[in-house]
């Protein structure tokens, strides 16, 4: 399998090109926000709990989060796809080795992480551009922005260094046209998914 982890800030640009990338290698694009989101519109316990961490730009708890990606190898092979692309997991160590330790039990295991680089001032422009379209309450206000990077720069930010360990973190410049962005990462993928191989 080819799983990918796409990493960066809020407002870095891993929705947009978590949908082109898994177009292009036939992944499965699982989007820990776009899961929680789901649960919050069908009403469901889960989502009433995640809603308050989300409003506050918390992180929502590690065990909630996890708890949902049970199933996804299975989902993915039994779709007839490549792999897995996680977008917006992991963002703490603790579900970095439990994302680990769920890939091991299945066989197979993280293939590279793309972290996109992109400064404060772009992040917050973003995401204010973004929330006039995205119906996105996060996305509205200064407040809850500044922190979601804040919880980004003290939780996330560490786990690169926990692949970064493991020699599978790769940079990419997240500034720029999509497409540009988008090339940079294919080629990431391929120079190692020639490479890889597993189950
Ligand atoms: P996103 O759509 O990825 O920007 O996520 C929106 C919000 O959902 C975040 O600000 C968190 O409150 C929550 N969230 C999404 N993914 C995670 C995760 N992996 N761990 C904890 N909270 C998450």
């Amino acid at each position: 399998m080819i799983n990918l982890i796409l990493f960066g800030p809020p407002g870095s640009g891993k929705g947009t090109q978590a949908e082109k990338l898994k177009a292009h290698f036939n992944l499965l694009h699982i989007s820990t926000g776009d899961l929680l989101r789901a649960e919050i519109a069908g009403g469901t316990q889960l989502g009433l709990a995640a809603k308050q961490f989300m409003d506050e730009g918390k992180l929502v708890p590690d065990e909630v989060v996890i708890g949902m990606l049970g199933g996804a190898v299975e989902e993915a092979k039994s779709k007839g796809k490549q792999g897995i692309i996680f977008d917006g997991f992991p963002r703490t160590s603790a579900q970095a080795q439990a994302l680990d330790n769920m890939l091991l039990e299945k066989g197979t295991s993280v293939s590279c992480v793309l972290s996109l680089v992109v400064d404060e001032e772009e992040l917050t422009q973003r995401i204010l551009k973004r929330g006039l379209t995205s119906g996105r309450s996060d996305d509205n206000d200064v407040e809850t922005i500044r922190k979601r990077v804040q919880e980004y720069r003290t939780k996330t930010e560490p786990v690169a260094g926990y692949y970064k360990n493991q020699d599978l973190l790769i940079e990419i410049e997240g500034v720029g046209t999509i497409d540009t962005i988008f090339d940079a990462l294919m080629q990431a993928v391929n120079s190692v998914s020639s490479n890889h191989s597993d189950n």
